[in-house]
């Protein structure tokens, strides 16, 4: 206890054999302390980083007998330094909220953000040059305080600062390695958060770019498929030209060959339909989707796709299967990413069967599966463990963000999406999506 630290100062005798031991106690239990501090640290996950450092400033504050700590950090050398975390004692009185070291305590900021300790016992330790500390350690009734860079690398992001109003108190060297070690752990923990916070913003950016890229590829198919229609047309009405000029007289040919031309246009039509379809409410946005006609959509989009690569491709769905509530153009990309994927292994097995099945089948209770089956020659083992990691292609054209941005859309949809290999030959690639609620369905239906 502090005041017991006060008297001590006025019982020497009692004082030397105390003093001795205890602050060797004190450091063998915060070195345990730091251990364990380490241990958590490293188990956090980003998200529970700034919970965990608020948690152990308090757990430190405690056992070094402390009643205020927290920790500053500054993105770069021209921003303003910000408190994003504190502890304290229940009567100590907070930091006001607006609290900006950079501004109040200036030069002290510079001095500890350019790789200096300010450690001072008592108020008369504050160095002379630190004026503002030393005002500022007079106006609050600071007693004593540590002030610690927080490194992170070889960059100092902030700093830790942990203070005693009650009484002075002595900072042991050894204590001191101890108390930068845990500052310098916060430090790692926090550039680790940070990390992966600029990862999951890369990513995102990644998951719109390669959504626009799948477009443009879906595009350019499109606009070749409508390109066979075109020319047969122009082809048939050239020849309806020819047999009208020469005065023919056999007007079934002629009619023979527009009727070729109408359903050509009919079929070109369709195929535009269905790319303004696909197009059509590009950004998010969930409504009650019937899965099973989703799947048949995309199928009959890439049916002659299959037929051009002679590829035999099932479809079978259950009628059982129930509604979910989803982005219609977000999963159509998803079937489509994982039927393109088994038309290319089927193209590269050996097979002289080419053959694709997709299924869509209530899955456990709430849940619906769709699984995409293929007899191609199975994953290769150099990407088997890295399939849905940006990037990663055994296809010289391929991009490799086909399966990360399936995985990235069932997930936000609160699916999973997985592969395993056939018991005989090829693989199945299937995703589940929960099925939509009553109410969930009956709320999408007004959105629409
Ligand atoms: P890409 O198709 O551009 O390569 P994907 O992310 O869609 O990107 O796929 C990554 C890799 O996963 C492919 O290059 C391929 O090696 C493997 N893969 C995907 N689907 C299958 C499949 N059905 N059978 C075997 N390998 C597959």
């Amino acid at each position: 206890m502090p005041r017991m630290a006060d008297q001590r100062k006025t019982q020497p005798t009692r004082d030397r054999t105390s003093r001795s031991i205890r602050p060797r106690r004190e450091i063998d239990r915060f070195e345990s302390l730091v251990s364990e501090l380490s241990a958590a640290m490293t188990r956090a996950s980003a998200h529970e980083v700034d919970r965990e450092i608020e948690l152990w400033l308090g757990k430190i504050s405690q056992a070094l007998g402390l009643d205020r700590s927290g920790i500053y950090e500054r993105d770069s050398s021209s921003d303003p330094v910000r408190t994003t975390h504190t502890w304290k004692r229940p009567n100590i009185p907070p930091l006001p909220r607006d609290f900006d070291p950079g501004k109040v305590l200036k030069r002290t900021t510079e001095y500890v953000l350019a790789g200096n300790q300010l450690v001072f016992s008592s108020p008369t330790g504050v160095p002379a040059e630190l004026t503002d500390a030393r005002d500022f350690v007079a106006q609050y009734g600071l007693k004593a305080s540590a002030i610690i860079p927080m490194w992170a690398g070889d960059q100092v992001i902030g700093a830790a600062g942990f203070d005693r109003f009650r009484a002075a108190r002595e900072w042991p060297s050894k204590l001191l390695d101890q108390l930068t070690l845990a500052v310098r752990l916060f430090g790692s923990a926090i550039e680790r958060k940070q990390s992966e916070i600029a990862l999951q913003a890369a990513r995102s950016e990644l998951r719109i770019a390669s959504r626009r890229n799948m477009m443009s590829q879906l595009v350019a198919s499109l606009v070749h498929e409508i390109n066979q229609p075109l020319g047969a047309i122009l082809s048939n009405l050239g020849g309806v030209t020819r047999l009208l000029s020469q005065k023919n007289t056999e007007p079934a040919m002629a009619l023979a060959a527009v009727s070729d031309a109408i359903e050509d246009t009919k079929r070109t039509a369709e195929i535009i339909r269905r790319v303004r379809f696909m197009f059509k409410g590009h950004a998010e946005r969930k409504i009650a989707i019937g899965i099973g006609e989703l799947v048949t959509e995309v199928t009959k989009l890439i049916a002659s796709e299959a037929a051009l690569r002679k590829i035999l491709m099932r479809v079978e769905i259950s009628p059982f299967v129930k509604r979910v509530v989803g982005d219609r153009v977000q999963l159509q990309q998803c079937v489509l990413n994982l039927l393109i994927n088994a038309f290319d292994a089927v193209r590269d097995g050996n097979s002289d069967r080419r053959e694709v099945a997709i299924t869509v089948a209530s899955e456990k209770t709430g849940w619906v599966r769709i699984s995409v089956c293929d007899n191609g020659p199975g994953i290769a083992p150099s990407v088997a463990n890295r399939l849905f990691e940006p990037f990663v292609t055994t296809k010289s054209e391929g991009m490799g963000l086909g399966l990360l941005l399936t995985r990235s859309i069932v997930e936000q949809h609160g699916g999973r999406v997985w592969a395993a290999p056939n018991p005989e030959r090829g693989t199945t690639f299937a995703f589940t999506l929960p099925i939509a609620q009553r109410k969930q369905s009956r709320a999408a239906k007004n959105h629409q």
